[in-house]
């Protein structure tokens, strides 16, 4: 879904390995793209991709991290795309994508909720350095949702700060209600459905709003998501023994 410049893509990540999900459904928002204007989001958005893919399959390169990438970017930054997603340790952008110093600006808040001031961070990298791909993401186990889950679910109180949050899930958590899904698929549906609302919160955003176009191409029409690559050097590399408890 997006834009001019570039696009806004949707991805909905689950799982902590992440992004198998999150690559095919930013993916397939790629293809709504206008053709030219598209270009550069399509390129940004299979960099994050094959990042992703290094990511899961433990072949990780780690670039742009290095004193040469650091000067560089000291003088001057240009990301190639943005990611909206939550502040769960376990799924930092720059990590999960593989991506380094000057690659991606982030914005990360509990459950990638949306205000009007974390609207204006979101703006910034496309209006202003025309950043040409925005990638909202979800995951897995998200702290965030299962608190908000559990407050609105038995009206617990925590707090008139964390009570914000729990606010802003309320949507998602009513949308997922109102799908029919069972309760044990309850926290996922939520995280999906809150992934996919801030996307409609974004696309409504007027500054952003003009910078999104739809590509109808027959070349978008049969895009398809980007696929990793086998796993089977990674299985030859996994450890015979599971790791000891962190110290
Ligand atoms: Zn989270």
């Amino acid at each position: 879904m997006l834009r001019g410049l570039g696009l806004l893509a949707a991805g909905s990540a689950l799982g902590l390995g992440v992004p198998h999900s999150a690559t095919a459904a930013a993916e397939a928002a790629a293809g709504e793209l206008a053709p030219r204007k598209s270009l550069a989001a399509r390129k940004a958005l299979r960099r994050l991709a094959e990042g992703n893919c290094r990511f899961v399959t433990g072949e990780t390169s780690h670039p742009h991290q290095g004193v040469e990438r650091r000067l560089k970017v000291a003088a001057g930054q240009r990301p190639f795309a943005q990611v909206f997603s939550c502040i769960d340790s376990r799924v930092p952008p720059e990590v999960v994508f593989d991506q380094g110093l000057g690659d991606l600006f982030v914005i990360r808040t509990g459950a990638q909720t949306l205000d009007e001031l974390v609207q204006g961070s979101v703006d910034f990298g496309p209006l202003e350095y025309g950043t040409p791909l925005v990638v909202v993401m979800g995951h897995q186990r998200c702290g965030a949702v299962l608190e908000a889950v559990e407050s609105l679910e038995h009206g617990t109180d925590l707090g008139p700060q964390l009570n914000r949050i729990v606010a802003a899930l309320k949507p998602a958590y009513d949308a997922a209600m109102a799908s029919g899904v069972p309760q044990d698929e309850l926290v996922d549906a939520t995280i999906r459905k809150q992934t996919a609302l801030t996307v409609q919160a974004l696309e409504a955003d007027p500054r952003l709003a003009p910078l999104i176009s739809i590509d109808n191409s027959p070349r978008a029409q049969h895009s398809r998501p980007y696929q990793c690559p086998p796993l089977h050097r990674t299985l030859r590399r996994a450890p015979r023994h599971p790791a000891g408890p962190l110290r």
